[in-house]
C-alpha cells in the first residue's frame, strides 16, 4: 500500500511523514496496549495527558520556546486566529498595523477591522503579491497594540527571508501556518506565533498558538470563553475537549523531527529541495516563477507556463504520473508545488524530471 502513495504537492492538508502514518496506523486500535484508540480516549486520561504534555515539551524543544511563552493547541484553524488575535490583543489603544502580503494577510486584516482601528502599513496586492512589502520603522504606529505579518504566503510563494519589520516595542504577531518547523526562528522576536497544523505539522483540526505570557489576560470579559487565550493557557489546552487525535499525530511528527536531529537538518533538506526546483525553473524556456528572488518561499513554489491551457494540461498530465495537486490556488491559477518538510527529495527530483519531459514535448 505504502508503495502506491502519490507525491502530493497540495498546499494543505498535505503530506505527512510516512513513518508517522505507519506508527499511528499500528497503534490505531490499541494505543500502546492501553485497550483504547486515541480516537476514543478521554482527554483527561493518563494516556492523553502524556500525549499532550509530550507534544508541548517536544515543540518547545524544537523551536527553543522560552518559559515566558505559553503554547496552546486550539481549534478553528488559522481563520479563527484572525479574530482571536484582535479580540485578545487589540485591547490597549485598539490599533493594530498589518502588512498585507497575500490573501491570508488581507483576510486577517479584514477580520481585525471588526474590532478596532486597523492600518494597512504596506501591501503588494497591486503586483499580485509577488514580493514582500518592507516598510521601515517610521511607517508603523508606535502606539499600536501589535503588528501582524504573514511569514510565509502559501498562495503566492513568498516568505520573510532577511527582512523582519522593526516595530520597536510593539509586538509582532506572525501567521506561520505554512512554514512553521521548516526553519529555526527566534521566538523572542515575536509576541505571538500561530499556525494551522495541516500544512507542515499534522492533520487539520489543531492550531498551534505560541504567545508571550504578558500579552495574555487582557481580553474584555464579554468575549466568548473559548476566545480567551488565558483560559486555554491556564488549562493546558484542555479547558474543553481539544482535538485529541490531531494533537496526537502532531506530537508524533514532533518526535519524528527530533529523532532526525531537529529542525536544522530538515531545513537544509528544504533548502536543497527548493533550490533545485527554482534553479530548474529559472533556467527553463517554458516555465517562469513570478516571485521576487529574495522573497521566494522554500515551502510553496509557484510557476506558470504563460498559457493557461498548457498549465491545465501540465497539472492533468502530472496527476497521471502520480504527482497530485500541482494546480495553483483557485484565485491565481498556474502551478504551485508545495514541498513541505514531509515531501521527500525524490518527489522533487521526480517533478523536475517530469517538467523537463513536458517542456520537451510542448516547445
Ligand atoms: C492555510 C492558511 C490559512 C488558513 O488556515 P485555516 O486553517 O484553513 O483557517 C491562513 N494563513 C495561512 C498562511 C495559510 O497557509
Amino acid at each position: 500500500m505504502s508503495n502506491d502513495r502519490a507525491y502530493n504537492f497540495s498546499a494543505g492538508p498535505s503530506m505527512l511523514p510516512l513513518d508517522v502514518i505507519e506508527r499511528v496506523a499500528a497503534d490505531l486500535p490499541n494505543y500502546k496496549g492501553c485497550g483504547e484508540s486515541v480516537m476514543e480516549m478521554s482527554h483527561r486520561s493518563k494516556e492523553f495527558t502524556k500525549i499532550i504534555e509530550d507534544a508541548e515539551a517536544d515543540l518547545r524543544t524544537l523551536l527553543s520556546i522560552p518559559d515566558n511563552y505559553k503554547v496552546m493547541f486550539l481549534q478553528g484553524g488559522a481563520t479563527l486566529q484572525f479574530a482571536m488575535i484582535p479580540m485578545n490583543l487589540m485591547t490597549g489603544s485598539k490599533k493594530a498595523d498589518y502588512i498585507v502580503s497575500g490573501s491570508w494577510a488581507k483576510k486577517a486584516a479584514k477580520e481585525a477591522a471588526k474590532f478596532g482601528d486597523v492600518k494597512i502599513v504596506a501591501s503588494s496586492e497591486e503586483d499580485t503579491f509577488t514580493y514582500i512589502p518592507k516598510p521601515d520603522k517610521s511607517e508603523f504606529r508606535p502606539d499600536a497594540d501589535y503588528v501582524h505579518i504573514t511569514f510565509n504566503n502559501t498562495i503566492y510563494g513568498t516568505h520573510y527571508n532577511d527582512y523582519l519589520p522593526d516595530t520597536g516595542d510593539v509586538p509582532i504577531v506572525a501567521d506561520m501556518s505554512s512554514c512553521i518547523l521548516s526553519e529555526e526562528v527566534d521566538v523572542t522576536k515575536f509576541g505571538l506565533i500561530y499556525a494551522g497544523a495541516q500544512k507542515n505539522v499534522g492533520p487539520a483540526g489543531v492550531t498551534i498558538v505560541i504567545a508571550r505570557e504578558d500579552l495574555l489576560g487582557k481580553a474584555p470579559e464579554n468575549i466568548p470563553t473559548y476566545m480567551d487565550y488565558k483560559i486555554h493557557a491556564d488549562n493546558g489546552s484542555t479547558y474543553n475537549t481539544p482535538p485529541c487525535f490531531a494533537i496526537y499525530v502532531a506530537g508524533e511528527v514532533f518526535k519524528s523531527i527530533l529523532a532526525g536531529g531537529g529542525i536544522k537538518p530538515l531545513h537544509e533538506a528544504d533548502v536543497r529541495k527548493a533550490q533545485k526546483l527554482y534553479d530548474y525553473i529559472d533556467s527553463s524556456q517554458l516555465y517562469t516563477c513570478p516571485v521576487a528572488k529574495e522573497d521566494r518561499s522554500l515551502m510553496n513554489v509557484v510557476f506558470v507556463t504563460g498559457d493557461t491551457d498548457l498549465d491545465k494540461k501540465f497539472v492533468a498530465a502530472a496527476k497521471e504520473e502520480n504527482m497530485h495537486n500541482l494546480n495553483g490556488h483557485r484565485s491565481i491559477g498556474g502551478m504551485r508545488a508545495s514541498i513541505y518538510n514531509a515531501m521527500p527529495e525524490e518527489g522533487v527530483d521526480t517533478l523536475i524530471e517530469f517538467m523537463k519531459k513536458f517542456e520537451a514535448e510542448n516547445k
